[in-house]
């Protein structure tokens, strides 16, 4: 920030979130000229640690499950010799506890000590673990290079549609129908599993992962893939110093390369020449007011489908059919309320369990599959659910696995609730404002039943609620944790509205590395697709023989250096 903005750059990135900063490093280190313009003075707004409660206490707000492992960034952009740890604290990654004091546990490593586990509880619920284990584990990285680093393709949805995948898994399991790409995830779980722990668990998780098993189309199949997905290391990391330390590892990286990143610049509009986009306007409230810059390639939105469209381009600019498809983006699928625990002794769950102990998260408030459709009835009528269900993540494994996360004798827990948005019920979403700790303290009160020593040790509590998210990011429209729609209407070239080619767009010199497919998260998959399109509508991609690593290997690598060895087929 010495001195303020060129004039022109080859690319211009709007917005310094992970997935910008991955576009921009990734066309920078591939010889562009790119800087990225951040509305706030810190980039990185959704994957943020902040001290908001006590000095030393860093609260993780948004991206707590860091699944950048997976990514080919981590090993591409070498984010390790930029400062970046990964953390876990265990190895049963996720747990589901039951008020029985029974819990369905999930193994982030070892498969084997997964089948076991479920064994014990349902022998054919095991085998269904094994059986999809040794086909889909040692596909693994291919299955994410195709859904997450690799532009979206039409057919793959008509294929789904058809029938394809569903046929293949009823040749598979027997115990699934052979219109099974006609049913829920919830109905296909009822097919494949017997227990009923078991089933709620997954279940659980698929919502965990923004995939909700009440809908058709990909939701069918996450109850099969999400247990897989687990044991092959994809989650439950943290990165050390907190989530934003990823944001660091890529700015540090951004800088190195020579790329430009400038904070507390807000961009107002695009510069338009009749629909073409060549360059930005920041705001007057920018630290350089309404300067602007142009753009000699191409401009990438990292700001969401609404503040893209209807903002930086302009409704009026808009035609038609490109305006129905953005009214029709839906927001609000997949937004969270968010309880923060401080507590003076390590967390333990006193009747369950030992492994319980160090696990790094858990979802809880969902007893049977009942309690999964209550959800689903919930958000479609947008009502808050009361009991609320936890099943957008718990973790209590920071500061085990990162004592640097709470001052000396201190632990954190997070728990995210599903919840609306809109409230209609209250009044609106402004209400939010007003039962912020009353919501609180009803979650409060839901994990005192499994845990009530936990309750006890709680030194300090802080709330967040989706209208706080969304003030904090106005890109994080109506407090979305997926900057939008993620279900079957929106999937791959349907997000984020039929025709828009994304990361390409209508409007040419316009990319997109948000509210497009793969969706945003920590994997970097959406800042990687849009600087892989760019790259080679540029010509330039043929040319970098460094970007080539593959998903999931980085994992692989670190568990590694760690003496751990994945297993990929359970003979
Ligand atoms: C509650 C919650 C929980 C989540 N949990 C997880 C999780 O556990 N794991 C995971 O992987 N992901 C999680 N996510 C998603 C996570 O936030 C995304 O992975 C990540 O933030 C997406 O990064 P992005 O770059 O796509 O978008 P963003 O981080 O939203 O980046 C957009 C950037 O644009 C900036 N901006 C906004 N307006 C302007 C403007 N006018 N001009 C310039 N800049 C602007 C914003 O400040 C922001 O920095 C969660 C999100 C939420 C909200």
């Amino acid at each position: 920030m010495s001195s303020g903005p060129d004039s022109e750059y080859d690319v211009i990135v709007v917005g310094g979130g992970i997935n910008g900063l991955t576009a921009a490093i990734y066309l920078q280190k591939s010889g562009l000229q790119v800087a990225c313009f951040e509305r706030k003075l810190e980039a990185g707004s959704g994957c943020c640690t902040e001290e908001v409660m006590h000095p030393g206490v860093k609260v993780n707000l948004c991206a707590c499950n860091m699944v950048t492992l997976w990514s080919p960034a981590y090993a591409d952009l070498e984010l390790e010799k930029f400062g970046l740890e990964m953390l876990t604290s265990g190895e049963w990654g996720m747990f589901h506890p039951f008020k029985d004091r029974s819990a369905v546990m999930f193994n982030s490593f070892n498969a084997r000590k997964q089948y076991e586990h479920w064994k014990s509880i349902n022998e054919h619920d095991a085998e269904v673990f094994k059986t999809a284990y040794n086909i889909m584990a040692p596909m693994m990285g291919d299955t994410v290079m195709s859904q997450f680093f690799t532009p979206p393709t039409t057919g793959a949805k008509e294929a789904v549609q058809a029938g394809g995948l569903a046929s293949m898994m009823n040749a598979i399991f027997p115990e699934i129908p052979e219109n099974a790409h006609e049913l829920s995830g919830i109905e296909l779980a009822e097919c494949l599993y017997q227990d009923e722990k078991i089933k709620t668990a997954v279940l659980a998780n698929c919502i965990m992962t923004g995939s909700h098993p009440w809908e058709r189309g990909s939701a069918t199949l996450m109850p099969v893939v999400f247990p897989v997905l687990q044991s092959t290391h994809s989650a439950t990391w943290t990165c050390r110093g907190g989530s934003h330390a990823l944001v660091h590892a890529l700015c540090s990286c951004f800088a190195a390369h020579g790329g430009r990143l400038f904070t507390g610049c807000p961009v107002e509009k695009f510069i338009m020449q009749g629909d073409a986009v060549q360059g930005v306007a920041l705001s007057r409230h920018a630290v350089f007011p309404e300067a602007e810059i142009r753009a000699r390639e191409a401009v990438i939105s990292n700001l969401s489908c609404h503040p893209t469209f209807k903002q930086m381009v302009g409704e009026e600019k808009l035609p038609d059919w490109v305006k129905e498809g953005v009214d029709a983006y839906k927001n609000d699928e997949t937004v969270l309320f968010t309880n923060y625990w401080v507590l003076d002794r390590p967390p333990r769950w006193e009747g369950y369990p030992d492994e319980l102990n160090n696990a790094y998260g858990f979802n809880f408030g969902m007893e049977s599959v009942a309690d999964i459709r209550r959800l689903a009835r919930n958000l479609e009528r947008d009502e808050l659910p009361d009991p609320p269900i936890v099943s957008g993540l718990s973790v209590q494994g920071f500061a085990l696995a990162d004592p640097s996360q709470a001052p000396e004798g201190q632990y954190t827990v997070m728990a995210w609730s599903n919840v609306p948005y809109k409230l209609p019920e209250l009044g609106g979403s402004e209400k939010w404002d007003q039962i912020r700790e009353s919501y609180g303290d009803k979650v409060d009160a839901l994990l005192r039943e499994y845990n009530p020593g936990m309750m006890d040790s709680v030194i300090a509590r802080y709330c967040n609620t989706p209208l706080d998210y969304y003030r904090k990011n106005p890109s994080m429209v109506e407090g979305s944790t997926t900057s939008g729609a993620t279900s079957w209407r929106w999937h791959g070239t349907s997000r984020p509205f039929e025709g828009c080619g994304a990361p390409r767009s209508p409007f040419p010199g316009l990319y997109l590395s948000n509210s497009i497919w793969p969706f945003g998260t920590s994997n970097l998959g959406s800042g990687y697709v849009a600087a892989e399109v760019l790259a080679k509508d540029l010509g330039l991609r043929d040319k970098q023989d460094w970007w080539c690593a593959k998903p999931m290997d980085a994992g692989i690598e670190v568990l590694r250096r760690r003496g751990i060895e994945l297993e990929f087929n359970l003979a």
